[in-house]
């Protein structure tokens, strides 16, 4: 028998299908799915494949495959996979890949050793480079491309796991680390926080007549065993989980798996032992970006062997090796997070539904404020919509009132916090009720500019303007990490009138420090967020040891309840309406909505003040009114004239070169050849993007805004082909369709 397979390669060249003899000592183990070991060209390692295909003859002479590793796939997967690699222009191995268990261990892993302090090591290029510099032969030892792919596809990984999922020993990775690949991370390690913890049992509460309605249509296509896609739409704490809960104990009576996808940044323990608390631990699996190899292993492992039927986790949990899957949820369904901005650039939307329908099985999507696009479809009937209007604890919505900025600055106040604003704060803190300040400003807020003539300090490796650290008193790039000394004097006209512009969540600690000085604070952003101080201990914190005041971006909107928080400040809601992209006002809308809902959930009222410069924007003005209706309606109208998702997709294709000529020769030879085909649809010229220097590299960009269907797949993987077959050594193209943003 002849076995078609699939290299494990990132080399876009070696996307193809090649045939091996399958020998008669291995012909009942390689099935489709095996991972197997082959010889390959006149090298002398043997290469890592996986069996794609079985056939009888091969019309080429062909040599044996050496040994079978395991078998790792099942048929779907590899259809799966095919599918993806054409859908989102990869290869078929990167595909693979997420439905693979991480690391074939021959080695004990019950001894893996409990350390207290162990070290972590972390991938300090990005992935793309260390793709570019092994494409390129920069690194040619095979032990350290193996330890850098390990890397690039396990997060959390100690010197154990890289020798025993590996096999890459310490001194592979002290080499990597002195050629600036790696950095080792001591840390203190914690047990897995979903382990071993003593959680009450608890028992379903009776739906109310709202939620039976929904209940009873998604349980109908579970009983029928008929595909359905459904929206809950309802706000936070209208019951949607207890909906979930009660349909996976349904499914799991069937001796089914359930799959629960939410944003990676709402994964918290506390959302984990809802469901612990409601099914026992031994049937959950948690997948995240958090876990150590070693972990993420074990949990796999309990998935592949049916141990555990409930799997919560981010994205990638899309692709866990269950037996035989009865129901997906994805929870927050407009959250950005499902979509995939890394090779491959997927949408588990997508993907869900996929599965979904092969397996006969309901997709449920819920959210207070739906996609924009998830909403229309229940307009066509795509999407069934199950309204939630009540809450299911009573809980009260919070009282919301917008400031207008420009009135402020005429009344002489240039401070970020506008009067009403601080009395609130003020009376808050009397009451030892705490705070949440929300400032949608991280990176190029605090600029340094010359007052004379304009000078902006910028990043020399990316067009970027540099941000001023006040701690360490030195400018920085968020892009690249480049740091320098802060001016005093203007390089280009010698003026020595420097001013620092901007209002980032240091300067807005600072201010509150000042106008607050008896009142505790704690800031989460990007710099206090680091892999020592999670996200998640941040919160803790400032539950825990109830401070007073939260000042963060946008990443203290998810997650957490804080009964304790009866007030929310949105310092400038118009950061995010100024961004170049056409979901503006939807990001906008969505966190204002989410931001609000973090005050005063239980019990005790809430209040919100959102200050900004555009009172009139209808975005703020229907976060105001909490009405997502009124804001789906307006938002729809728009996008229908402008043609933007979902009346037509955004493709874009993304050209970046460390040489600017030749950047501009690809983008223009994709150009013509994509003009050669009859595409029903606007195919834009390729234009220098937003940010048109990250890192040393040139960058362009090029859109399409038409439908996406297989014709055009086709299509733009020929021209895709074309390009590779010219070997720019410089020049690497993606290609996402509605990527999350245009930069
Ligand atoms: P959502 O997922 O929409 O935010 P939840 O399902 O978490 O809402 O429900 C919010 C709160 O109301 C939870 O504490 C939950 O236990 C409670 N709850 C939900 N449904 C009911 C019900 N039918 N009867 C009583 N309490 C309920
Ligand atoms: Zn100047
Ligand atoms: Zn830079």
């Amino acid at each position: 028998m002849v076995a078609e397979v699939i290299i494990n390669s990132i080399v876009k060249n070696l996307n193809k299908i090649f045939d091996y003899n399958i020998p008669k000592e291995l012909e009942n183990k390689v099935k489709i799915g095996s991972r197997v070991l082959i010889p390959f060209g006149n090298q002398k390692k043997l290469e890592d494949a996986f069996v794609i295909g079985i056939k009888e003859k091969s019309k080429y002479e062909i040599k044996d495959i050496v040994s079978f590793q395991e078998q790792a796939f099942k048929k779907e997967n590899i259809n799966l996979a095919k599918f993806m690699s054409k859908r989102y222009f990869c290869n078929i191995s990167d595909c693979l890949k997420l439905m693979l268990s991480p690391g074939t261990s021959t080695k004990n892993i019950e001894n893996r050793i409990k350390e207290k302090n162990i070290s972590f090591i972390y991938l300090i290029k990005e992935k793309e480079e260390i793709e570019n510099d092994i494409e390129n032969k920069i690194i040619k030892s095979e032990k350290q491309i193996r330890a850098l792919n390990f890397l690039k596809d396990n997060n959390e990984v100690t010197f154990l796991d890289m020798e025993m999922f590996a096999d890459v020993s310490r001194s592979i990775i002290k080499t990597l680390e002195k050629n600036g690949y790696v950095e080792i991370v001591e840390k203190k390690i914690k047990r897995n926080p979903f382990i071993n913890k003593n959680i009450k049992k608890d028992t379903k509460r009776k739906l109310t007549n709202e939620q039976e309605h929904a209940y009873k249509e998604i349980s109908n296509s579970i009983e029928k065993q008929e595909y359905g896609k459904f929206l809950i739409y309802g706000v936070t704490g209208s019951g949607k989980t207890e909906i979930y809960m009660q349909l996976i104990e349904k499914v799991l009576k069937e001796k089914k798996s359930s799959i629960v996808l939410v944003p990676e940044i709402s994964l918290t323990p506390q959302m984990v032992d809802r469901f612990i608390a409601r099914f026992g631990q031994d049937k959950i699996a948690v997948l995240h970006s958090k876990l150590s190899v070693g972990e993420r292993y074990d949990e796999w492992n309990r998935i592949k062997n049916n141990e555990a039927k409930i799997i919560i986790g981010a994205r990638s949990a899309i692709f866990a090796p269950v037996q035989e899957i009865g129901l997906i949820v994805i929870d927050e369904e407009h959250d950005d997070s499902y979509k995939s901005e890394m090779n491959p650039r997927y949408n588990a939307k997508e993907i869900a539904q996929i599965i979904a329908k092969n397996n006969n099985i309901p997709l449920v999507l819920g959210s207070a404020t739906p996609d924009i696009n998830t909403f229309y479809s229940t307009s066509i009937n795509e999407t069934k919509l199950l309204t939630l209007t009540k809450r299911a604890n009573e809980a009260q919505l919070p009282k919301i009132k917008i400031i207008d900025l420009r009135q402020e600055l005429e009344k002489g106040n240039r401070t970020m916090i506008s009067t009403e604003l601080y009395k609130a704060i003020k009376q808050n803190l009397e009451k030892k009720k705490q705070t949440i300040l929300f400032l949608n400003r991280r990176g190029f807020s605090t600029f340094i500019m010359c007052r004379d003539c304009g000078y902006v300090a910028k990043c020399p490796n990316c067009n970027i303007s540099l941000t001023y650290h006040r701690k360490q008193n030195v400018l920085k790039c968020h892009y690249c990490g480049h740091i320098q000394k802060v001016i005093k004097k203007c390089p280009e006209c010698e003026s020595n009138n420097i001013r620092y512009f901007g209002t980032g969540t240091q300067k807005l600690e600072e201010q509150i420090i000042k106008m607050f000085p008896n009142a505790t604070t704690i800031r989460m952003d990007v710099d206090t967020v680091n892999k020592k101080n999670s996200h998640e201990e941040i919160l803790n914190k400032f539950k825990n040891e109830n401070l007073d005041i939260l000042i963060g971006t946008q990443m203290v909107v998810k997650g957490h309840h804080f009964p304790n928080v009866t007030l929310v400040g949105v310092v400038a809601a118009d950061s995010s309406l100024n961004i170049d992209n056409y979901k503006a006002n939807e990001t906008t809308f969505d966190l204002l909505v989410q931001v609000a809902g973090r005050a005063g959930r239980e019990g005790e009222e809430g209040n919100v003040i959102i200050q900004t410069y555009n009172p009139d924007n209808f975005a703020i003005e229907c976060a105001k009114k909490q009405n997502y209706e009124y804001f789906y309606n307006a938002e729809i109208h728009l996008r229908k004239q402008l043609k933007y998702p979902p009346f037509c997709d955004i493709i874009m294709f993304g050209i970046s070169s460390i040489n600017e000529k030749e950047v501009i020769e690809v983008s223009n030879f994709l150009y013509e050849k994509l003009k050669k085909y009859n595409i029903n649809g606007l195919v834009l010229k390729p234009i220098p993007a937003p940010i048109d220097k990250i890192k040393n590299r040139y960058r362009w960009r090029m859109i399409i805004k038409t439908k996406v269907n297989n014709e055009l797949i086709e299509i733009i993987n020929e021209v895709l082909n074309s390009f590779y077959e010219k070997k720019y050594k410089n020049t690497r193209v993606i290609v996402d369709i509605n990527p999350n943003n245009l930069l």
